[in-house]
């Protein structure tokens, strides 16, 4: 069972885009997932195709229509679609690594690109929309945060990163950020590798790398280092 996207937009002639390139392009043609990119309009019903309108009650910029949305997302998946149906919005739970692996693990997704201010409330709540942001930040459009979430999940399915266990040490996979990493040439404007790194000593490497973890990510993540010395010392409660 392969991985099922469908994207709906007002610009379906951004997709695949940089995922037809590197890996996940690669994945895509060779069927691991597949990526179906619907023009949202073509549900349009006045002769000006028109997908948008003004916000009840006043204020700045236009509205993604519900009746237009709905009958987009009822003709790209039916009630008994078993993927999730996801709207990209600001507003959403942050995207993060546990929820990519969820998706990763599941039949595909049902994805709604906002434009505008945004999508009529009723719409959402018909259709069971969740609502998903890659940030805080405003972006022009949900095409592009669609591809993140995708380009995410996708390195995740099976086959599609050679290296299988290059994903397991990766940054938030361990609760951590990653410890840095250094190659050839040994010597690079005077600095050289760490030597640890060079020892052989496994050991020592892996105590190394546990270490500068540690430290970067009490530096850089406060947040993320809190909540990874919450589960130790809970994890350190249960087994005494
Ligand atoms: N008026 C809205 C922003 C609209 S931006 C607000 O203040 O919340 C237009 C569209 O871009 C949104 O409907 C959404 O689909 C997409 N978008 C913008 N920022 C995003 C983000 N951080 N994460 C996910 N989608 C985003």
């Amino acid at each position: 069972m392969s991985f099922n996207a469908t994207v709906l937009t007002l610009y379906p002639e951004m997709f695949p885009g940089p995922l037809g390139a590197s890996l996940a392009g690669k994945a895509l043609s060779r069927g691991d997932w597949s990526l179906n990119a619907r023009q949202i309009r073509d549900h349009a019903t006045d002769k000006h195709r028109s997908v948008d309108d003004t916000p009840a009650g006043g204020g700045a910029g236009m509205v993604l229509r519900p009746d237009i949305l709905a009958q987009a997302i009822d003709a790209a998946s039916p009630a008994d679609d078993p993927r999730p149906r996801l709207l990209m919005s600001p507003r959403g739970r942050p995207l993060d690594q546990a929820r990519v692996r969820d998706l990763a693990a599941g039949p595909g997704a049902v994805i709604v690109c906002g434009r505008f201010e945004g999508v009529d409330q009723r719409v959402i709540d018909s259709r069971g929309l969740q609502e998903v942001s890659i940030g805080d930040y405003i972006l022009s459009g949900g095409e592009i945060a669609a591809m993140v979430l995708l380009d995410a999940v996708v390195r995740l399915l099976p086959g599609v990163m050679g290296n299988a266990e290059s994903g397991a040490t990766e940054s938030f996979e361990t609760g951590l950020l990653e410890h840095p990493h250094y190659t050839r040439p040994r010597e690079f404007e005077g600095l050289p590798i760490p030597e640890v790194l060079t020892s052989g000593d496994h050991a020592r490497i892996e105590a190394w790398r546990q270490a500068e973890a540690e430290r970067l990510t009490r530096d850089r993540r406060p947040d993320l280092w809190e909540a990874h010395c919450a589960a130790n010392s809970a994890n350190a409660a249960k087994n005494t």
